[in-house]
């Protein structure tokens, strides 16, 4: 197992657990190097820093963008970003400054199949509003019992085209990236086997990235098997892109994958976290 985890979500987002919460079960699971990576949002990284100092993990001051590549709705991870940089700041505000109104658009499509209230279910499970997100839109959906699971609600209502789905402008990949390099950081392509892409397509995808100056794709995720993770490292390595591993982890009995729980890297290849690793302190 890794002890390495570079992609997880606190109530910040859509998260189940607080900064600290996060970084505790990180801890005791066996994670020596963290990062938080909350989609659109930075501020829990204090909070979490403060935590990893005292429980003795490095903590990486991580975001995950919501971009889009052409019409795909793609994710990409910063990591080592420095929390504070203008340019960061700035774009991520402005990704989540549509989030209310979608979710609205959301709620009303909710509303047309029957199931009412969603707008402040969904807000009533939201510790940041401001970051509303598909997420809790789903969990609502479970606890009314309208659907049995995350997966379920997902599936039926508010998946990619399902009826619920609402199609939505988040941050042209080439803003994501560039606010990660504004900031100090490496840019990573999160969960790519979720875009369903076809092999040309997705080789399409990581040439704009390498040349927007993106660093590596996550091979190491959850929803990826050994066969997609072995695929991932081929074609990161094709484009000379580093690999990155990291959980997705959101709460606890509901993520595919819990912290600390990853395995090993498929090939020879080269971790995006070899420079965070050497200069981190031993434990
Ligand atoms: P949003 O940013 O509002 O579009 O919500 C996207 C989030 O929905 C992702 O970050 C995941 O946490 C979650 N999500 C997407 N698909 C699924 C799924 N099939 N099961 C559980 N969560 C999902
Ligand atoms: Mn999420
Ligand atoms: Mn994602
Ligand atoms: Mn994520």
């Amino acid at each position: 197992m890794l002890a390495v985890d570079l992609h997880c979500h606190s109530n910040r987002s859509d998260g189940g657990l607080s900064p600290a919460a996060l970084v505790a079960r990180a801890a005791e699971r066996g994670v020596k190097l963290l990062a938080l990576t909350d989609h659109d949002e930075v501020s829990g990284l204090e909070a979490a820093r403060q935590a990893a100092a005292a429980a003795g993990v490095t903590l990486l001051p991580g975001v995950e963008i919501s971009a889009n590549w052409g019409a795909v709705p793609v994710h990409v991870v910063g990591l080592g970003i420095d929390p504070g940089s203008a340019a960061l700041l700035a774009g991520i505000e402005r990704v989540r400054s549509g989030r209310v109104r979608r979710a609205e658009a959301i709620a009303e499509r909710l509303t047309k199949l029957g199931m009412h209230g969603t707008l402040e279910g969904a807000m009533a499970l939201a510790s940041n509003p401001a970051m509303i997100s598909r997420t809790h839109f789903a969990r609502h959906l479970v606890d009314r019992g309208w659907v049995r699971d995350m997966n379920a609600a997902f599936r039926r209502f508010l998946g990619t085209d399902k009826p619920a789905y609402v199609r939505h402008r988040w941050a042209e990949l080439r803003e994501a990236v560039g606010w990660i390099r504004a900031a100090g950081g490496a840019a990573v392509l999160a969960h790519p086997a979720r875009y369903d892409l076809r092999t040309a397509r997705l080789r399409a995808l990581l040439a704009d990235f390498k040349a927007l100056g993106g660093a590596a794709v996550e091979v190491i995720t959850a929803g990826h098997d050994t066969v997609q993770a072995a695929r991932m490292a081929r074609i990161a390595g094709e484009f000379d892109l580093a690999v990155s591993a990291g959980s997705d982890f959101h709460a606890p009995g509901e993520s595919w994958l819990d912290l600390g729980q990853l395995p090993e890297l498929p090939l020879p290849c080269e971790p995006v976290w070899r420079r965070w690793i050497d200069a981190a302190p031993r434990h």
